[in-house]
């Protein structure tokens, strides 16, 4: 099934109905500022034994448009990124060294937004680019587990835009800025999915189809990425796994609408926009360097 926000609420969508979480279960916590989505994770077999008991009546539409526009998980505690996972996308990067040399990265969770968002371009001169890929979203604690048992670890699955401006800083600098990570439009749950490694995922600027690739072509796939990540740090429910992208990644520019699609999962669009964007050697982040 399909979790998300569905006309604003956080709810779980079956059919082209939803049911609200709220009506299903008892919140430990009411303030605003916890991340329902994860409490929801932890929570998961009480609210899917609420949701199959849930009357029809309870059920409404899914309004047509505008869809959901909020990010399905909005404070995971952690992005954790896979650099260089797909070989054509290595080369394209003119770049030798995979994610088994590079290692993960981490990305800062204040960058999520959600569908229908806007991705601010820091940098007037300097390239921004998109980068399709898939997510894993994190069901269950961990440290040290195994790949054999890794997928019992996974609650579901999302689309993600890496965005990431080009240059030679840290990764963490690069893909962290505000707007940087946009995810959704919901969390399809791992049963839904099946096998991780076989799923189509397309990325389009505008009309152009700029990535068309296969999760079948990872390096790491999503067993070995939990193995690899979970050997450093403990994995907790909620956490998202950027599994890195396949080749075709470009610049994106102000007015831009890019989309990532992948099989089974769904379609998450946002626009571009350089409103805010400020020469490079003008930034502050440049102008300290040399304080
Ligand atoms: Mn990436």
């Amino acid at each position: 099934m399909k979790v998300g926000y569905f006309d604003g609420r956080l709810a779980i969508e079956r059919g082209g109905k939803y049911v609200e979480l709220e009506e299903l279960i008892d919140w430990r916590c009411s303030c605003d500022a916890c991340d329902r989505m994860i409490e929801a994770i932890k929570r998961w077999p009480e609210v899917c034994g609420a949701a199959e008991n849930a009357q029809s009546s309870q059920f409404r539409d899914v309004a047509p448009e505008p869809g959901p526009i909020v990010a399905p998980l909005r404070s995971p505690n952690k992005i954790i990124g896979a650099p260089a996972n797909y070989l054509e996308h290595i080369k394209e990067m003119g770049a030798v060294k995979t994610v088994a040399d590079l290692g993960v990265f981490l990305k800062a969770p204040t960058a999520i937004v959600g569908p229908g968002a806007c991705v601010e371009l820091p940098y007037s001169d300097r390239r921004t680019d998109h980068e399709g890929e898939l997510a894993v979203v994190i069901g269950r604690q961990g440290r040290h587990i195994d790949r054999s048992v890794a997928l019992d670890y996974v609650f579901g699955y999302t689309c993600l835009l890496d965005i990431t401006v080009r240059g030679s800083e840290e990764r963490s600098t690069r893909k962290s800025f505000d707007t940087f990570c946009p995810i959704g439009p919901w969390i399809v749950t791992a049963d839904e999915v099946g096998d991780p490694g076989a799923l189509g995922i397309r990325t389009w600027v505008n009309d152009e189809l700029r990535q068309d690739g296969n999760t079948a072509d990872l390096i790491f796939g999503v067993p070995e990425l939990i193995a690899f990540a979970s050997e450093i740090m403990t994995l907790s429910p909620g956490d998202v796994i950027a599994t890195g992208t396949p080749s075709g990644v470009g610049p994106l520019v102000h007015g831009d609408s890019v989309a990532v699609e992948i099989e089974r999962i769904g379609r998450l669009e946002v626009s571009v926009s350089a409103a805010r964007a400020v020469e490079f050697e003008k930034a502050v982040a440049t102008r300290s360097r040399t304080a």
